[in-house]
């Protein structure tokens, strides 16, 4: 049988190392709700599709990291390079990181994806159709994904993998504008994706998507960004921008399940069919009537078993509904918060 290497990837730095950086460490993972396992100098974070270990010595820091794919591998790399920056920004500039494929141009999440339809699904909702030869990379390890749209008149920069496994980012006149969004629906076979734009005003994309010819070609960084939840009691609640991710993990719910959800839109026309199990009741609202979402989210009581708890909409209320489910006790691995977008 042919052996399966498991993608991986180590760095060291030697150096010295402040007393107390692993507790810092998993004081910040534990913030995110990853479960960890620490003794003494060493800390083990468990991501869905990949685990970090660090040993930290006197005078040395070793991470390790291993993940099921060369993307999941990838970003968990990323989130380490980023949490070091913060916590320990002198070593982790100089951290290099084995089995970084430097003959790769872009890093391994990046995707060139060509649209081939647009159509609108409802008063504001446009759906969007893809060519994209990435379809089987982005089917599992979350279900979104970033529009990557270059500046007006310029030709596109793309995001690149530098030699210390970091992605740099185009800047200044080349900066990419990003906005994420969750698939609807991705058939591996044609090798196509959809998504659906709730248009706004002011929005780049929307006026990106209302001016969109068959061909164009955009990049499109993913996937990523939260995945389906797990548990047998959910309480959902978000607005437009949610209803893509609520249809989605209310469509793949097993039968047994039950919960609440609660969305808010603007327009009633926006409300669609959510094919969902019978003990899941989905209550639309409307923004502007009373009571408005956060007071639904406020006055739900949550069944004493326990409930995943997933909201996500704009900042602010996302921001009102996590300080009360977390003074309401809510574990912090049985909940997802996400701000979609902010004012
Ligand atoms: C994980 C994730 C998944 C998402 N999935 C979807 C999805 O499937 N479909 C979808 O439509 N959106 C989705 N969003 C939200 C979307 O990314 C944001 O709304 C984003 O700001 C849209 O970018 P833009 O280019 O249209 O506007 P931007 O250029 O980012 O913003 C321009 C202006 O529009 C305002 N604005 C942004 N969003 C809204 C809004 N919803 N209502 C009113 N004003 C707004 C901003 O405050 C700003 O003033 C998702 C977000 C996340 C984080």
């Amino acid at each position: 049988m042919p052996h399966i290497q498991t993608p991986s990837t180590a760095s060291r730095y030697e150096g010295d190392v402040p007393d107390g950086l692993i507790e810092h460490i998993r004081s910040h993972v534990e913030e995110f709700g990853l479960p960890v396992d620490a003794s003494g100098a060493r800390l083990t974070v468990r991501y869905a599709d990949s685990e970090v270990a660090l040993q930290a010595g006197r005078a040395s820091l070793d991470v390790t990291i291993t993940a099921g794919t060369e993307i999941s591998l990838h970003k968990t790399r990323e989130s380490v390079i980023y949490l070091l920056d913060h916590v320990f920004p002198q070593a982790s500039a100089s951290m290099a990181w084995s089995g970084v494929d430097t003959g790769r141009r872009h890093p391994p999440n990046f995707h060139f994806a060509s649209v081939s339809g647009v159509r609108r699904v409802s008063a504001n909702f446009m759906r969007i159709e893809m060519d994209c030869d990435a379809i089987a990379a982005l089917s599992s390890g979350g279900m979104h994904f970033s529009l990557l749209l270059p500046p007006k008149g310029h030709a596109p920069v793309w995001p690149a993998l530098n030699a210390m496994g970091r992605t740099t980012w185009p800047d200044g006149d080349d900066a990419l504008h990003r906005a994420a969004y969750t698939f609807v629906d991705l058939d591996e076979a044609a090798g196509r994706f959809t998504f659906d734009l709730f248009e706004h005003d002011g929005g780049r994309t929307t006026q990106w998507a209302r001016a969109v010819k068959p061909g164009a070609v955009v990049g499109i960084a993913g996937p990523g960004g939260g995945d389906f939840p797990q548990g047998d009691r959910l309480f959902m609640a978000g607005d437009e921008t949610a209803i893509p991710a609520i249809r989605r993990i209310l469509a793949a719910s097993p039968d047994t399940r039950q919960g609440t959800v609660f969305i808010e839109t603007g327009d009633p026309a926006d409300r669609c069919d959510l094919p969902r199990p019978a003990s899941i009741d989905v209550h639309w609202t409307e923004r502007g009537t009373e009571p408005d979402l956060l007071t639904r989210i406020k006055e739900t009581t949550l069944p004493a078993d326990e409930t995943f708890v997933w909201v996500a909409a704009e900042q602010s209320l996302v921001r009102a509904a996590r300080d009360h489910f977390r003074k309401s006790g809510v574990a912090r691995t049985s909940c997802y918060f996400s701000a979609y977008w902010t004012r």
